[in-house]
């Protein structure tokens, strides 16, 4: 039953068969270190909306603790990974406070490096949307894994250029997305891996 209705699904989406699923691994080396739930809670609202753009991600974790770096690929990544670190703030605080991260891209290799700024995204999830920083985490995550693969900024969606308080309630209720920069971004993942 459940077979014939994806398959009728499928038959009755726009524009045919559903792309294949691309994928995608990311290692967070996370230096803050940011509490268990609230990194779970933001990886998983990030692979949704990666899903929802048909591109599986597989996460990994590496972080600091009781003085020690514990956790996957600590001490060397297989190449093809995503590195993001999650720091507690940008060096220039002072201009900075506004923004949740930031991203290093080559012309040549395309995105290099991955940096958070938890202290901004807590600050702004208690103070400005009265939400758990974990919307805001993964929102960022996601914003910034977009620019790693040359997605430029939107009107709509994660790749908005300032979140406000409606884009992070429907980021808590599972309702963003990439909003039409799904296929650049399979296509760029598929050359860069
Ligand atoms: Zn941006």
């Amino acid at each position: 039953m459940l077979q014939a209705a994806l398959f009728l699904a499928g038959l009755a989406a726009p524009g045919g068969t559903p792309p294949p699923l691309e994928h995608l691994t990311i290692l967070i080396v996370d230096f803050v270190p940011v509490a268990p739930d609230t990194l779970k809670n933001a990886i998983s609202l990030s692979r949704e909306i990666f899903l929802q753009a048909r591109i599986e991600t597989t996460w990994a974790l590496c972080r600091r603790k009781s003085g020690q770096w514990s956790g996957t690929w600590c001490h060397g990544a297989p190449a093809a990974v995503v590195h993001l670190s999650i720091v507690p703030h940008c060096l220039d605080k002072q201009g900075e406070e506004r923004v949740y991260g930031r991203t290093i891209t080559n012309e040549t290799l395309g995105g290099l490096t991955i940096a958070i700024f938890y202290e901004p995204i807590e600050v702004a999830s208690r103070t400005k949307f009265g939400m758990h920083p974990s919307v805001l985490l993964g929102m960022a995550m996601t914003h910034e894994i977009g620019h790693f693969f040359g997605l430029n900024h939107g009107v709509l969606g994660v790749m908005t250029s300032r979140f406000g308080r409606e884009d992070v309630m429907r980021g808590a209720a599972g309702l963003m997305r990439f909003e039409g920069q799904e296929k650049a971004l399979r296509r760029a993942i598929a050359r860069w891996k």
